[in-house]
């Protein structure tokens, strides 16, 4: 419990910090082995003039269900139907910026922390 107090006050205090580390233009420099994307381009275009990496995996994605899906319905992804797949479709998230938004991954960190009552 003591080690949760002292995690969520660390997280507190940095969590500017913490995400601004994460910037696709930051991390390609700082870590360029950290993910293949940083070779070429990032993993897909989104419009964002420089793109978090924080959550590489959207917390969103219906992870339950073989053709996925999106838990917020959120209208930047959309259905990629084709009859290869077992299931007829597939979501697909390439169009959808909200993971890579430094202000939802700042939400989604106060939430698993219950930092300023989000939880
Ligand atoms: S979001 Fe993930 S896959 Fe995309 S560039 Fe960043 S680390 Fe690579
Ligand atoms: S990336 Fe966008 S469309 Fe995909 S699951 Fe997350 S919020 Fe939904």
């Amino acid at each position: 419990m003591i080690m949760e107090a002292e995690t969520k006050k660390w997280i507190e205090k940095h969590i500017d910090k913490v995400v601004d580390k994460f910037r696709y233009g930051k991390l390609k420099v700082s870590d360029p082995e950290w993910c293949p994307c940083f070779k070429n381009d990032k993993c897909h275009a989104i419009g964002l003039a420089d793109m978090n990496c924080f959550l590489c995996y959207c917390p969103h994605y219906e992870n339950d269900k073989e053709e996925g899906g999106c838990k917020i319905n959120n209208e930047k992804g959309g259905w990629h139907l084709s009859d290869k797949l077992t299931t007829g479709r597939i979501w697909d998230c390439s169009g959808c910026d909200w993971p890579h938004k430094e202000e939802n991954i700042k939400k989604v960190l106060r939430k698993v922390y219950s930092i300023d009552g989000e939880n």
